[in-house]
């Protein structure tokens, strides 16, 4: 793409910046910090962090107390022309040779700071627009009808907890719960036997929306502050059993990690796409749902990667084993603008900071599958992992990274990093 914030020959001082997850055309926000002291807000550029405080007074004095603050509601609750004019600052500062002296003092390597939850989480809301992955877990549960008839016209959440979302690299703690074998009289209480990894994006919130007043489908996609990736741990077994007639509860709320960078919509749009037309015979969605702009480019064309090592792989010093390929527009049935309209369509009120998953992102291929539950079958079929261990669910030990990243001809390739978690026994 020529020109603007994310012309593919525009290249920064910091060397590191090119051919990164990072690169001049990424500059995601993120959290940070060193040691012990505070947290503050920061910029991902090559292999490094800038540190936005440092820089305050190379940027808009109006930017600085939001920018100043150790969460970024505040910043993203001024939309989308308040990023974009960060954004272009911030590439005029680490491209042009003048700043360079006064700007690479504030960079820190990345390997020496912390990564925090970027916002303070008011609301969660997990959604289910997976169409593959509801597929295949239907299938599990109605093999002749595995989507419910309200599929097609209804983006499916529910609610989820937002205490327990933490920056990738949180240890799982294996949850406890109840669980009943199918053919067990009564369930037993104790560590799950089916933990499970959901791969997901999520997206924050930037400006909200008043009680009563919902989101146009046509204004939503300026209401996402930004993407990130998300993994919605799932204990299957508890789930199983205690999730009619409400849903999910106890077997996905004792964790959810998050990638800690923010990837802006402005970065992500050379990487749009159309949204896969819908298969013959599906209904339109409803008017409030319904978008030509959204249609014409409301996919988003994100890579996306699961790997796992285990214990023994990693004292083997082998490689992590590639889990899940699958991208992001070939599993969504429902766009990112379709999820925020219909959230609100309601009147109910978003507001800045708060999260949104999408729900598991599976493709149709067996290759892009999103969760264990997924590619084990249920647990009746078992994956080989290199050295000759095999896996249903995960194990302790056992750490799963996801991955994402974007790529097209014509732009520069941008990343998000990686959301991380290693499985830890039951306290
Ligand atoms: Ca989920």
């Amino acid at each position: 793409m020529i020109g603007g914030s994310n012309d593919a020959a525009l290249t920064s001082w910091c060397e590191s910046a090119q051919g990164s997850d990072f690169p001049i055309q990424n500059l995601p926000l993120g959290i940070f910090s060193v040691g012990e002291r505070r947290r503050r807000a920061g910029i991902a550029i090559g292999n490094y962090v800038l540190d936005l405080t440092g820089i305050a007074d190379l940027l808009d004095e109006d930017w600085r107390e939001d920018l100043s603050q150790p969460v970024l509601n505040g910043w993203l609750s001024r939309g989308p022309h308040a990023q974009s004019a960060l954004r272009r600052r911030l590439q005029e500062l680490l491209s042009d040779g003048n700043y360079r002296d006064e700007v690479e003092a504030q960079l820190v390597g990345q390997s020496e700071v912390r990564l925090h939850v970027p916002c303070l989480i008011g609301d969660y809301t997990d959604f289910y627009v997976g169409i593959h992955h509801a597929t295949n877990v239907g299938k599990q549960f109605r093999p002749d009808n595995p989507l419910l008839p309200n599929y097609k016209y209804v983006p499916i959440g529910y609610h989820g907890r937002a205490s327990s979302v933490r920056a990738s690299g949180e240890p799982v703690i294996r949850p406890r719960g109840q669980r009943k074998a199918p053919d067990a009289d009564a369930p037993e209480y104790g560590p799950t036997r089916r933990l499970d990894y959901e791969l997901e994006l999520g997206m924050w919130i930037g400006q909200g929306n008043e009680l009563g007043s919902p989101i146009p489908i046509a204004e939503a996609a300026d209401h996402i502050g930004g993407y990130c990736l998300l993994n919605d741990w799932s204990a299957r077994d508890i789930q199983a059993w205690e999730y009619q007639p409400l849903g999910p509860f106890l077997a996905k709320n004792f964790l959810t990690s998050v990638s800690s960078w923010i990837v802006s919509a402005e970065a992500l749009a050379p990487f749009r796409k159309p949204m896969p037309p819908r298969p013959h015979g599906d209904p339109e969605p409803l008017m409030y749902l319904n978008d030509a702009k959204d249609r014409e480019s409301g996919a988003l064309g994100i890579q996306l990667e699961v790997t796992l090592t285990t214990e023994k792989m990693r004292s083997d010093g082998r490689a992590p084993h590639v889990l899940t390929r699958g991208s992001a527009d070939a599993a969504m049935y429902w766009s990112a603008a379709q999820i925020v309209a219909h959230h609100s369509s309601n009147g109910c009120n978003l507001q800045p900071g708060d999260l949104i998953g999408t729900g598991t992102l599976s493709t149709e291929s067996a290759t892009g599958l999103g969760s264990l539950l997924e590619i084990s079958l249920g647990g009746k079929q078992p994956v080989g992992l290199p050295g000759g261990e095999t896996r249903s669910f995960l194990e302790d030990g056992d750490e799963v990274t996801l991955k994402a990243w974007c790529e097209t001809e014509g732009a520069a390739r941008i990343g998000f990093g990686e959301c991380v978690g290693r499985v830890v026994a039951s306290a």
